[in-house]
């Protein structure tokens, strides 16, 4: 038997999963470790602020994967590619070709404070968290009698005008409003604030993109500040690189994400400044040609979105399926990824191929983009139940 281990039930490491089952190799045992028994959709997590249900995001592995693919819920804490071991919590997996999928996680650069006095979202509990957070300021704002304290705790400061930032702040203030409307107090003094280091928002788009997402933001009543570097954080607020002081009781923290660091426990693997692992043309560890990389933990051009995860599953099951076959190796190819980055209720700015769309529409076809990946994702009879929000599962969210 081939046994073929995969770390992570993200979108990388289950559709490599669920492409290799479908190839029906022979000889070939397959198993999928994550340290969740459910896939978390990041694309929907802005939904859950506004109070959407958490199943839209949580997508269980039982009825995600063909029952060929054996399922293990353990953390996987170190690898040892000589002994070809990776060592969970709870047990040891040994591997012949091993498949590393474990996404990323926050990072801080080293800002003094930031890592004890934000919080982040990178999980349907953060997004969830988020919510109630917000809801529990307005109303302890609601009570607050000392002006000074009162003025932090509507104040809101979201750092990192990438897509999770924009999603955030543009579902934030509304809720936050609205908390503030069902108590009868007046929004004066509610605000958030983007912080954005680099001169306009999503560097990595167009300019024109940029310059939309900024007007909207602005109409929502977003305060966007943009060259503004943060150098610490703490429980009153954040200290800016030039010394100004913003004071609010909130930090949301969207600016950086690095590579999983179970990467570092893997001896000559060769990572970049974000910690991702430097890979070959067929996605393997230079070093170790049976460890193969995908998605958030690979140093491919396009890395950090799903659809190159989902991609990079693909291909690296058709590389594994080439090589049991003897048969020639596929061209790993890196496609620019679509985006459609919502901001604020029926809002979005869609890239598309050649098309770019704002406002409505682009909410539409942000909507369609969802359905689209439930697609890629679950059996067709359970999409409707995950669109609607309603329960494909036990859920997902850690109280
Ligand atoms: C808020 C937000 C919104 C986003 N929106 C979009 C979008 O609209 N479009 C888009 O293309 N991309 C989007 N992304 C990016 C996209 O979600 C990621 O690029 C993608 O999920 C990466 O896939 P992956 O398989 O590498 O990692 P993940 O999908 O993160 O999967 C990693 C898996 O590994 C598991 N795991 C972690 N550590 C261990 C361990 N030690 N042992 C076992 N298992 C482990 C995790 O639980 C998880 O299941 C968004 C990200 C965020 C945070």
């Amino acid at each position: 038997m081939h046994r073929i281990v995969i770390v992570g039930g993200g979108f990388g490491g289950v559709t490599a999963a669920k492409e290799l089952a479908k190839k029906q190799l022979d000889d070939c045992d397959i198993t999928l470790i994550s340290d969740k028994s459910h896939l978390e959709y990041y694309g929907v997590l802005y939904r859950l602020i506004r109070g959407e249900s958490p199943d839209e995001a949580c997508l269980p592995l039982d009825i995600i994967l063909p029952r060929s693919i054996r399922r293990a819920v353990d953390s996987a804490r170190d690898i040892d590619p000589v002994k070809k071991t990776v060592n969970g919590l709870r047990r040891t997996f040994t591997y012949d070709t091993l498949i590393l999928a474990p996404g990323s996680v926050p990072s801080y650069f080293g800002i003094e404070g930031m890592d004890h006095h934000s919080i982040t979202m990178k999980s349907a509990s953060d997004a969830v968290a988020i919510r109630r957070r917000v809801i529990r300021q307005i109303r302890s704002m609601a009570r607050e009698t000392d002006p000074v304290r009162r003025r932090a705790l509507g104040r809101f400061i979201v750092i990192g005008g990438g897509p999770t930032g924009i999603e955030a702040s543009g579902e934030i203030l509304p809720l936050a409003r609205k908390t503030a409307h069902r108590l009868g107090m007046s929004c004066r003094g509610i605000s958030v604030t983007l912080l954005e280091a680099a001169d306009r928002l999503l560097p990595s788009a167009e300019p024109h993109t940029s310059q939309k997402i900024l007007e909207r933001l602005h109409a929502l009543g977003i305060a966007v500040r943009l060259r503004c570097a943060v150098s610490s954080a703490d429980v009153a607020g954040v200290t800016l690189k030039d010394g100004q002081r913003l004071e609010a009781a909130t930090i949301l923290w969207t600016a950086g994400v690095k590579a999983h660091p179970l990467l570092e426990t893997v001896e000559d693997l060769a990572l970049d400044k974000r910690g991702r692992a430097v890979v070959d043309t067929l996605l393997r560890v230079p070093n170790h040609p049976d460890i193969f990389i995908v998605g958030d933990c690979a140093a491919t051009p396009f890395s950090g979105m799903a659809q190159t995860a989902v991609e990079d599953g693909h291909f690296v099951s058709e590389v594994i399926a080439a090589m049991h076959r003897k048969k020639p190796m596929p061209v790993y190819k890196p496609k620019a990824p679509a985006y459609a980055i919502p901001a604020g209720t029926a809002w979005s700015a869609v890239k598309f191929g050649p098309l770019r769309v704002f406002g409505m529409a682009g909410a539409v076809m942000r909507r369609a983009a969802d359905i689209h990946v439930y697609m890629l994702i679950l059996p067709w009879r359970r999409i409707p139940a995950a669109f609607l929000g309603r329960s494909n599962g036990p859920s997902c969210v850690v109280e």
